[in-house]
């Protein structure tokens, strides 16, 4: 069963509102619900933060490009009614967005690299510059992927994130020591949730309306692909919401 906000683990009624339907998929997935829907829309996904608007112009043709794959990108956005958006993760973290108020919605990849793009809370711009959201309306829901328990990294990787995310120096460095331990290898266990969920406050999420999953790609094998796990790619899980 594929985790639904609807139907998780009793923190995440906020994303009940009935103009969507989302999901965070798993192993099992093969697109049960999306039947009524244009897509699934996914771009070719690189690891950055580069996002797509797909707008409800009627012509489809973003949607026809990103059918050829001329299109990349980490993020997708649109106001277009019953088009699934998704991203596909086996570790990164997927992000999605839900505005109730004027109807937009974002699917967004949010591996350690896009996280240190600030992708999440760039898709938060984008909804509010392209299309008039006002982020203290968005919903946010912040699914499955590696946790803090599993994803170990090494000092490039924390100082990337220390560096490159757009806070203020002493907000860094608080962050960085508050989801960073130094274990004895000199390593450090990473919590990209929640790095997206402070990014996500940053630029206006009222943090009461930003729901985190919770759940470790890794720790749960039956349920999820892991690419650190596995060590290869034995597939990855789709995500992603619709408007209807
Ligand atoms: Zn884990």
């Amino acid at each position: 069963m594929p985790l639904s906000l609807d139907s998780g683990t009793g923190s995440f009624s906020l994303f009940k509102h009935p103009a969507q339907f989302h999901l965070f998929g798993d192993r099992e997935f093969k697109g049960e619900g999306l039947e009524h829907g244009e897509g699934p829309i996914t771009a070719t996904q690189v690891h950055g933060d580069k996002i797509l608007c797909l707008r409800d112009d009627g012509h489809g043709l973003v949607q026809e490009g990103l059918a050829q794959g001329e299109l990349e990108g980490d993020g997708l956005v649109t106001d277009r009614n019953a088009c699934f958006i998704a991203v596909a993760t086996a570790d990164c973290v997927p992000v999605l967005l839900f505005d109730p108020k004027r109807k937009i919605i974002a699917a967004l990849h949010a591996g350690w690299r896009g996280s240190v793009l600030n992708i999440a809370a760039q898709g938060v711009t984008r909804m509010v510059s392209d299309f008039g959201s006002e982020a203290k309306d968005i919903l946010a829901g912040i699914g499955p992927s590696i946790g803090p328990c599993c994803f170990e990294v090494g000092e490039d990787v924390l100082s990337a994130i220390e560096e490159k995310t757009p806070h203020k120096v002493d907000v860094i460095r608080k962050f960085g020591r508050k989801f960073g331990r130094k274990s004895e290898t000199n390593r450090w266990s990473c919590d990209l949730p929640k790095l997206n969920r402070m990014q996500l406050i940053s630029v206006g999420l009222p943090p009461e309306q930003i729901t985190v999953a919770g759940l470790c790609t890794s720790c749960l094998p039956e349920r999820y692909y892991s690419f650190r796990r596995d060590k290869k790619k034995l597939g990855n899980m789709l995500s992603g919401i619709m408007l209807r």
